[in-house]
């Protein structure tokens, strides 16, 4: 699972696909609510605040 900016949406992509071998689902973070999941500050690929849950 990644949680990223729109700049590092690609790399997420590109990185779950040679992880997992089958295409992420994307979901606008500001979209989706998870009752015990914070979501966190900061893009995993940089210090921006994340846009995109890929999983
Ligand atoms: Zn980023």
């Amino acid at each position: 699972m990644y949680v990223v900016c729109e700049k590092h949406l690609e790399d997420a992509i590109e990185e779950f696909v040679e992880v997992y071998e089958q295409p992420p689902d994307i979901y606008k973070l500001d979209e989706v609510s998870f009752t015990d999941w914070l979501a966190p500050h900061k893009c995993d690929f940089c210090d921006e605040p994340p846009k995109y849950l890929v999983v």
